[in-house]
């Protein structure tokens, strides 16, 4: 295996549970995933660059180089950010599907960056060039350190390629500058929004160079002291409330929460600072169990972005940001590889499915900012080639802040990433894709495994053994909700629970290993103290949420304000009508209430009458669609939790 360069993983722990498989090692090639792959290789990279370009984002560095570029100069304070996270996600992708044209744009960015960059290595557009307060004048809100984390995580995507280039000489030189400021006998605090962390941490494993590790540690452990301007919204939006390794929970700001847990559990890590890792495990699976939404999506208040109370999960108000979603693949992932449980790995494939995928339309050029379960009239259209500044609109070419489209973009790119691991004499697959990996266990021997499959549209995944040496492992996860699930090897078929499903044996070439998963769809019931969702059910098929959806003005669309799902009827999995980019729509039934008559007052004494108790009900059936799809077919309502009628 000399050809691949040696680590293409976004994450590379030296310690830890599981070891990841580099992206390099996995081929997709068909499925769910690899449509999404391809979107991204002719669509979505090209779409950020031309936005970028056209919202004079590259501007700034042509102008902090001293390029005239004869216009106004636009952006804000983080979107030197969003140039960093696309030029990470050029590099995921030539390193995979080399282009020489890509190539040739990432050099010329690359060199863009390079140019703007000062003498003594510091680097932001915003502070100097545009005058608008001396270096690090405003940690709390001025996003420097922040675009930093983002230029170093792009570096390292290239530096794990094995290539080292302007781009990555320039965000070590830019990382050596901070270590400089901020090392020992320099400033203290840190900046508002965490990422420099988790980049200087990445940074770390990838040069060895231990200054990182440690200016990572000082940037973790000064937090939660109160050391930022009191907040307005208070001093969790900074994550300043409470110390890392105190924190029972995650708060304040969902991506900012998100980040800086990635780069604490990488700190954790390679320290091996079990407390830390225990107290970052305990604030993820308190935050999973009480504060996320159905689609893994978090974050239910719209003001300061921020997580809300324990069960505080409304859906109409679910702000649920696409970012937030991709720093919880990130923390998650990085969990995982530490502990080994296979919850992670079901928490990151909710993520995908329901979150990731959502993000951009079909055809790869508007994407979701806010993730809303319940749309009471139909969304806000943007026209083409509007960058809108509200975000809750439906999906958008380009947004104001355009924080998400990057990172869900830099995300594809590297997602054969987050696929399997290996750990001593064992092959793990966490997502199910079809493709071919060939790596190579921890002791150097090789093994492969080819993988087809249907999923997430049926449940079968048949993996056959490419490439073996000896007696080694095979491990599939098996999804939490999979119970009935089976295992088939060499036609003997036995029961396997949530968890991994593993066969350890002397494979040979050409053995076949076949996985069943139950993804026939079922009703969910939140639990009780999410108040906003007594009284509804949702649907599940397999790991896709699904959503009622009445499109304007499509034939036969039922009132979704009205609709009583009927919990006694069978759900019926359909083949998907119309364009919604799905293979399966699930057919639920009920009856239909009577419009509410308009009063002057909605509160009465008497509870209102139920359909139930109309003489002759209106039965309706209505065909849930993937909740990803929701707006591929216009505007439309949209609801995933659905009341149900009374028995
Ligand atoms: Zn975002």
């Amino acid at each position: 295996m000399s050809h691949r360069p040696p680590e293409l993983s976004p994450v590379a722990p030296s310690l830890g549970a599981l070891s990841p498989v580099p992206a390099g090692d996995v081929h997709v090639t068909g499925g769910f995933w690899h449509a999404r792959q391809q979107l991204t290789t002719e669509k979505l990279l090209d779409h950020c660059d031309s936005w970028i370009e056209r919202m004079g984002w590259y501007d700034a560095f042509r102008v902090a180089a001293g390029q005239p570029s004869g216009k106004e100069l636009k952006g804000k304070l983080f979107t030197d950010a969003d140039v960093y996270k696309l030029l990470e996600a050029f590099a995921w992708e030539v390193a995979q599907r080399p282009d020489p044209v890509r190539e040739a744009r990432l050099a010329e960015l690359s060199g863009l960056v390079a140019a703007a960059q000062e003498d003594d290595g510091y680097l932001n557009t915003f502070f100097g060039p545009r005058g608008r307060d001396h270096r690090y004048g405003d940690l709390a809100d001025g996003h420097e350190l922040y675009c930093a984390g983002h230029l170093l995580q792009a570096a390292v995507a290239r530096l794990r390629a094995g290539v080292q280039d302007a781009l990555t000489t320039t965000a070590v030189r830019l990382a050596d500058r901070i270590c400089e400021d901020f090392g020992a006998g320099g400033l203290s605090g840190s900046d508002g929004h965490p990422e420099i962390e988790v980049g200087l941490m990445e940074l770390y494993r990838a040069t060895g160079e231990v200054r990182y590790l440690d200016q990572a540690r000082r940037f973790v452990e000064q937090r939660g002291h109160r050391t930022f301007p009191h907040h307005a919204i208070g001093d969790e939006y900074y994550l300043d409330d409470v110390p890392v390794r105190e924190a029972t929970v995650l708060r304040g700001h969902v991506v900012r929460a998100m980040y800086l847990t990635a780069g604490a559990v990488d700190l954790a890590v390679e320290t091996g600072d079990e407390e830390l890792l225990g107290a970052l495990v305990a604030q993820w699976e308190n935050t999973w169990a009480r504060r996320t939404y159905l689609t893994g999506g978090m974050g239910a208040h719209h003001l300061g972005e921020s997580f809300g109370k324990d069960f505080e999960l409304p859906p109409d108000r679910a702000y649920c940001e696409t970012c937030g979603a991709v720093g919880a693949v990130m923390v998650a992932w990085r969990l995982l590889l530490a502990t080994g449980e296979a919850h992670y790995g079901d928490a990151i494939e909710r993520l995908l499915y329901n979150m990731i995928a959502t993000s951009p339309n079909a055809t790869g050029d508007r994407f979701f900012y806010v993730n809303p379960l319940l749309v009471r009239e139909p969304g806000i259209s943007t026209a083409e080639g509007e960058a809108p500044f509200r975000k809750d609109t439906l999906r958008a070419s380009w947004f104001w802040v355009a924080c998400c489209p990057t990172n869900v973009v830099r995300l594809l790119a590297s997602l054969s990433g987050y696929v399997a691991t290996v750990h001593e004499n064992t092959l793990t697959v966490h997502q199910h894709v079809t493709g071919e990996i060939v790596t190579e266990l921890p002791d150097g021997r090789e093994v492969g495994v080819d993988v087809v499959t249907d999923y997430p549209w049926n449940g079968v995944v048949t993996a056959r053994v490419t490439r073996s040496a000896g007696s080694w492992a095979l491990r599939l996860r098996v999804p939490s909700w999979a119970t009935g699930a089976s295992l088939e090897v060499g036609g003997a078929v036995t029961a396997v629970e949530p968890g991994y499903a593993e066969v350890a044996r002397e494979w040979s070439v050409g053995d076949v290993v076949i996985l069943r998963l139950p993804v026939e769809a079922r009703l969910l019931h939140a639990d009780a103290r999410v108040d906003a969702l007594r009284g509804m059910v949702a649907v599940q098929r397999g790991p896709l949420v699904y959503c009622a959806e009445s499109v304007v003005g499509a034939q036969g669309s039922v009132d979704l304000d009205r609709f009583r799902l009927d919990e006694r009827v069978p759900l019926d999995s359909v083949a998907a009508d119309g364009p919604s980019d799905a293979a399966a729509a699930v057919r639920v039934s009920g009856v239909l209430a009577s419009a509410e008559t308009d009063r002057r007052w909605p509160y009465e004494g008497s509870p209102p009458v139920g359909p139930e108790e109309a003489a002759s009900p209106t039965r309706a059936d209505v065909d849930l669609v993937p909740y990803y799809a929701w707006s591929h077919r216009g505007p439309s309502t949209m609801r995933v939790w659905i009341p149900v009628q009374e028995p």
